[in-house]
């Protein structure tokens, strides 16, 4: 079966930005189940030979830190369950954050492999600013832009490695 890759992170980082320079078109229709509503997107990617299903786990954002925190935590758990292959998105302009760090620590108990996405580089002089985030514990970073697209090809890279 083609693996799965799940992103996940708090709102705002640019996950759906990703998903979206990931998946190009190919957005796949996913039917609700009968109670339950859809709070993820699904697409699918390749990069050189391998496909993958791609999920976006951003669909719910509710006002109010509490809820925030909530569904974060929701989407972790689901990511956790569906995925082969965690992208951890982090805001490096932003740097961690304490919703970064509840994060990091279901997705440390995971045992799965995580691969943590600092979004928002824009510019080679923000390359630094990706460092920090070695100390949530996850072994690989790699400094993305959603806005310029750079990076992605080093962040697949990274993930089609565990397959
Ligand atoms: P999500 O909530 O994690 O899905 O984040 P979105 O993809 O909706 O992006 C949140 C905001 O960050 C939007 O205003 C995006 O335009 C912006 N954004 C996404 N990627 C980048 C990036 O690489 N650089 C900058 N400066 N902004 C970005
Ligand atoms: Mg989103």
């Amino acid at each position: 079966a083609r693996p799965t890759v799940a992103i996940v992170g708090r709102p705002n980082v640019g996950k759906s930005t990703i998903f979206n320079r990931i998946i190009g078109d190919k957005l796949a229709i996913v039917e609700d189940k009968p109670g339950v509503t859809r709070d993820r997107l699904y697409g699918r990617g390749e990069w050189l030979d391998r496909e993958f299903n791609i999920i976006d786990t951003g669909g719910i954002e509710i006002e109010g830190e509490d809820q925030i925190m909530r569904s974060v935590r929701m989407q972790a758990e689901l990511a956790i369950e569906e995925a082969d292959v965690i992208v951890f998105m982090v805001d490096a302009k932003a740097g961690i954050t304490p919703a970064d760090s509840e994060v990091a620590e279901m997705l440390f108990r995971a045992q799965k492999p995580v691969i943590i996405a600092a979004n928002k580089v824009d510019n080679l002089g923000r390359a630094d600013d990706i460092y920090e985030f070695y100390s949530l514990g996850f072994g690989e970073v790699v400094g993305i832009s959603g806005s310029h697209g750079t990076g992605i090809g080093d962040l697949l890279e990274a993930v089609t490695n565990h397959f």
